[in-house]
């Protein structure tokens, strides 16, 4: 899906490019400004993906970069967003 390509993998935040390029195949090796991984490292399998969301949600899902975190953010809502392939 379109829209899953813009979203972070692990937090499910939408980026402003796609983390793995627009057909979903090249890694950035961008890091998330929210949950912290690295485009292409973290986030290049289920098993890495489902490791890196434990670990950050278990510290207390932290913003990488909190100046980026919108008023009013909903971990669970961001949660939502996950693509598809991605959640447990
Ligand atoms: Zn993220």
């Amino acid at each position: 899906m379109h829209s899953d390509l813009y979203r972070c993998r692990v937090c499910g935040l939408e980026q402003d490019d796609p983390p793995w390029g627009e057909d979903g195949l090249v890694p950035t090796f961008e890091i998330c400004v929210c949950c912290g991984s690295e485009f292409g490292y973290e986030d290049a399998t289920l098993a890495g993906v489902l490791r890196k969301r434990a670990a950050w949600l278990a510290a207390g899902a932290k913003w990488e970069s909190p100046r980026f975190k919108p008023d009013g953010w909903d971990l669970n809502s961001q949660l939502d967003c996950i693509p598809i392939a991605y959640r447990k």
